[in-house]
């Protein structure tokens, strides 16, 4: 499913995303990437139990042919055969590819 220009405003907002698999909490903020080599960005601010203290953050972008990248170690490994968790996730709201 292609990401569409509409789908990509709708994220142009702060969420919170709780991974009922791992309890883990994430606050995603968008970003302003370079227009010329990306089309979004994002970074997943991963919380602490307090809801405010950030302990880890990977910035999650799609590039202008529709690639998607991510900072986290399981992308880096294993981005090839099976997107990450912070990028399936935005994959379900946005499409795999643009
Ligand atoms: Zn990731």
């Amino acid at each position: 499913m292609p990401a569409t220009t509409e789908k990509l405003r709708t994220l142009a907002v702060r969420f919170h995303l709780k991974f009922l698999t791992s309890e883990d909490v994430y606050r995603v903020v968008p970003l302003a990437p370079d227009p010329k080599v990306r089309r979004a960005a994002w970074r997943f601010e991963k919380l602490a139990n307090d809801g405010r203290t950030v302990i880890a953050s990977y910035d999650v972008s799609l590039d202008l042919q529709g690639y998607w990248e991510c900072e986290c170690v399981g992308w880096l490994r294993y981005g090839d055969r099976k997107p990450c968790r912070h990028v399936a996730s935005l994959m379900a709201f946005v499409g795999h590819k643009g």
